[in-house]
């Protein structure tokens, strides 16, 4: 007899996530180019820039510790040049950053960040309101807690404050407005639109989210991963710069988008409030991320081999982003109906096709662009669960991990599915 097994509650929750399907994708049909990866570049990434800093790590009279146990908060020496990198972005020369060495925490990638927050804040029911649509695996990690996930529309500009005003009115009629915890939003070059929050909006936002904190606070969890991969447009300020009290923004950022994501490594600045809570989840979990790691990341910065990879990676993905632009120009222009956002930056390039087009994973367009050989993330993955409006015809493309040629043949094949598909709903 086979004895039954009883997964918890939140094994339960966890369910069947989009990322373990796009993973299959690319598993399975190697020869498939796949635009949906979210990987990024392969060929720069920075081994000769690591293996020097290794070896300066290694041979220097401190090396062992590099090799022992760390602390729950992270490497301090890393944790101050985070404080001064950030002076640096945000051009505060001699002002205060707003932020103490003691609430810069490093973590095993910004999505532990996010989880530890959200784990720190949330029980089931809690909501967490982000734009619509979002960061995919984001939502994974909300699923796991069981919380409620809103999706607040967004324009060009980011995410709407009319609309979260609005939504925020109706939770208030419906008795709920007290179970609003956060409030998610990528500053930068959002994933997956590429639509950054404006820099108009970024102090109103946080006053929104001040004005209806009345029985609880509601955090603003700003995800600045890509706020290092700029390649034109404005500069912003981040939306914890306009947090002078510090206890509304909860702000993080990633070494993985501007130097390799194989180190694991991100970091996040929080409220004087989550401090205590955080590091005990963390604590709790594994009393601090790989020692060595931060160890070399920070002779990487220490040695100036963090700028100069990354000036060089922004150039790379600068012209990625050129080709996959050029291309969607050739192939792509043709068809009625069929738009895309020009990103300032980030990784993505996010794609409307005719609503007669479904672009889920089900939908025979994923087959027809499968068969033709390219793949793709479905925009269906990327709209919360609650969501006004969900874009059955949209789509993400990454030129992170493809080369020059590839993202080119990609955008063909896609052009092609997109051909083909329309000619057989002409059809029925
Ligand atoms: N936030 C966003 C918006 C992302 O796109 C990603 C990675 N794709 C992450 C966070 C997590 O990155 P990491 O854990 O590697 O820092």
């Amino acid at each position: 007899m086979t004895v039954p097994v009883h997964l918890s509650q939140r094994a339960r929750w966890a369910g069947e996530q989009p990322v373990a399907f796009l993973m299959q994708q690319a598993v399975d049909r190697a020869e498939v180019i796949s635009l949906a990866a979210g990987l990024v570049d392969h060929t720069s990434l920075p081994s000769v820039a690591a293996c020097e800093a290794a070896c300066i790590l290694l041979q220097h009279t401190n090396a062992r510790s590099s090799l022992q146990y760390g602390t729950t908060l992270g490497y301090p020496d890393l944790r101050r040049q985070v404080q001064e990198r950030y002076i640096d972005q945000e051009h505060l020369d001699g002002q205060n950053p707003n932020v103490d060495l003691d609430q810069i925490i490093i973590t095993s990638g910004s999505q532990q960040f996010l989880h530890l927050v959200s784990e720190a804040l949330i029980d089931p029911g809690d909501i967490v309101l982000m734009s619509s649509p979002s960061y995919f695996v984001y939502m994974g990690t909300l699923a796991n807690l069981g919380a409620r996930v809103i999706g607040v529309p967004m324009d060009e500009h980011g995410m709407s404050l009319d609309a979260l005003q609005d939504i925020m009115c109706q939770l208030q009629q419906e008795g709920s407005v007290d179970r609003v915890k956060l409030i998610y939003v990528i500053s930068y070059y959002q994933n997956p639109t590429g639509v950054s929050l404006s820099e108009e909006r970024r102090p109103l936002l946080l006053e929104l989210a001040r004005s209806w904190s009345e029985k609880q606070r509601i955090f603003v969890l700003e995800d600045a991963a890509y706020r290092e991969l700029r390649y034109e447009g404005p500069e912003f300020h981040s939306l914890h710069y306009y947090d002078a009290p510090g206890d509304t923004v909860i702000h993080c950022q990633t070494f993985s988008k501007p130097f390799a994501p194989g180190l694991r490594t991100g970091f996040g600045f929080l409220p004087r409030s989550l401090v205590a809570a955080v590091t005990d989840l963390k604590g709790n979990q594994d009393f601090g991320s790989p020692n060595f790691n931060q160890q070399l990341l920070s002779v990487v910065m220490d040695q100036g081999l963090y700028d100069s990879h990354l000036q060089k990676l922004k150039r790379v993905y600068k012209k990625k982003l050129g080709v996959m632009l050029q291309a969607l120009d050739q192939y792509c222009s043709g068809f009625q109906g069929v738009e895309w956002i020009r990103p300032h930056g980030g990784l993505y390039v996010w794609m409307k096709l005719p609503m007669s087009i479904d672009t889920g994973s089900g939908s025979l367009f994923f087959q027809i662009a499968l068969k033709k050989g390219m793949t793709y993330v479905p925009g269906e993955f990327c709209f919360p669960s609650e969501s006004t409006q969900v874009h059955q015809s949209c789509l993400r493309l990454s030129f992170g991990v493809e080369s020059e040629a590839n993202i080119c043949e990609g955008i063909r094949r896609l052009a092609q599915a997109i051909d083909e598909t329309i000619s057989r709903n002409l059809l029925r």
